[in-house]
Order: C-alpha cells, then structure tokens, then sequence
C-alpha cells in the first residue's frame, strides 16, 4: 500500500518527508499568490511588481454603442444613461412595472406626460409621421410649446429643441420675476397711499407685525430693510383684515 506525500501531509503526519521549499515558495502553478484586488491595492508599493495599474482617470468621453443612439457614454462604460437604463428596465421588467404603477406626478408633471404619451401613440399608430427639424433639417422630435394642448407640437432635433427648453424656461422665470416685482411695486404705492391715513393703534398693529422679523426693530426706521418691512407688514395686515 503506497501512501502519498498529500496523504500524510493532510493526516497531519509531521516529519515523515521533509516540505519541499520550491512548493513553499512558488505555490502550485497557475495559482495567483494574490487575488486581483490585492494585488492591486494591499500590497506594499517597495514591490514594484506588485504596483496599482495605473488607469487614466478621467478617459476621453465615448459614444454609446447601441444603434441609432447619439448620447455620450457612461464613465467608463459602453452605454449612455438612458440605454442602461432601458436595459435595466428590461432585465428588472416585473420590478420596473410595479414601481411604475405606484408613481405618483404634480398636475403639471402630469399634463405633460399625458401629451407625450398623445403624441408617441399617434406615432406608433401611424397616425402623425415624424418630421424633419424647423430650423436645421435635421431628424426631428417633438416638442409641446404647451403641454396643455397635446396634439399641437413642433418638430426640432435635439439639440435645438434643448435650446429652446432652455429658452422658454428662462422666459418663465423672467415672467415670474416681473410679476413678482409688479406685486411688490402695487405694495408698495399701496403702502405710501395709505400710510399717512392710518389710526395710531393700525400703525402700531403694522409694526408689531414688522418687528417680528429678527434684527428689524434694531435698525432705524428709514434704513431700507425696514422700510421693506413695514411694506410686507403691512401686506399682511391688510390681507388679515
Ligand atoms: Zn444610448
Ligand atoms: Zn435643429
């Protein structure tokens, strides 16, 4: 009966054949000594052999790699945002459907989902056909100048029909910021009108109203944040009546 050198090694038999120290060194062939990771990063730099890999850190942005697809890539990947995301979506499909049921939108995040939905279900129906972009000829999507009137759209490519979100969003905000204004202006020829007129105990309701902003009541009457102030308190003084 012939015993191997393993046998007696894993029995736990010490000393019947001395340990070779090619086998302690180098390890059977083709076994790492070091897992990836390990090598990589746990080991002591002095081993120059055993140094990180270096990576370029921030590499050149690619194109996604899916057909028809003209986004950028991921960092480091092969696809844009959204095809991995659609893939995703794919992969996790009863997840994603779930999910789907359960979200919920704001009445203006709302109406335009419903008329994009109008809109790509008259086009897989073959009910509207896609058209070129107004301004540059271009593969054209479609765009709702108001999202409350599904079915009136324009066509723009993409990068113009960015540009001309961008546009009507600073549009808005400049509208938002001159009603804004206005209001405070009417306050404000509201204020002086009617300042003077008031009773002793109005004026004093005002400014109790007006000191309870901090720091208010310290600065002098004239200084401008005061005045300001006084303008709000009075605003909601009068709406309170
Ligand atoms: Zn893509
Ligand atoms: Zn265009």
């Amino acid at each position: 009966m012939s015993r191997g050198r393993g046998t007696l090694a894993r029995y736990g038999v010490v000393g019947a054949e001395p340990a070779c120290p090619q086998r302690v060194i180098r390890g059977h062939a083709n076994t790492p000594r070091f897992s990836g990771a390990e090598r990589r990063y746990s080991v002591p730099q002095e081993r120059g052999y055993l140094r990180p890999i270096p990576r370029p850190m921030n590499p050149a942005p690619r194109a996604c790699t899916v057909t028809d697809c003209d986004r950028p890539a991921r960092r480091r990947g092969t696809h844009c945002e959204r095809c991995h995301k659609r893939a995703w979506r794919h992969a996790n499909r009863a997840y994603a459907k779930a999910a789907e049921k359960a979200r919920s939108f704001s009445p203006k995040a709302l109406t335009l989902r419903t008329a994009r939905a109008t809109i790509a279900m008259a086009l897989k129906r073959g009910r509207l056909h896609r058209q070129p972009c107004i301004v540059c000829g271009k593969p054209g999507l479609p765009h709702h100048p108001d999202p409350t009137k599904a079915r009136e759209i324009t066509w723009l490519c993409r990068t113009h029909r960015t540009l001309e979100r961008e546009r009507a969003a600073q549009a808005a905000a400049a509208e938002a910021t001159a009603a804004r204004k206005a209001e405070w202006d009417e306050l404000r020829q509201r204020f002086t009108t009617a300042w003077p007129h008031l009773a002793p105990a109005e004026r004093e309701a005002v400014l109790t109203i007006a000191w309870r902003e901090p720091l208010i009541s310290s600065l002098p009457p004239a200084a401008p944040l005061a005045q300001q102030a006084l303008i709000r308190a009075y605003g909601a003084w009068r709406d309170r009546r």
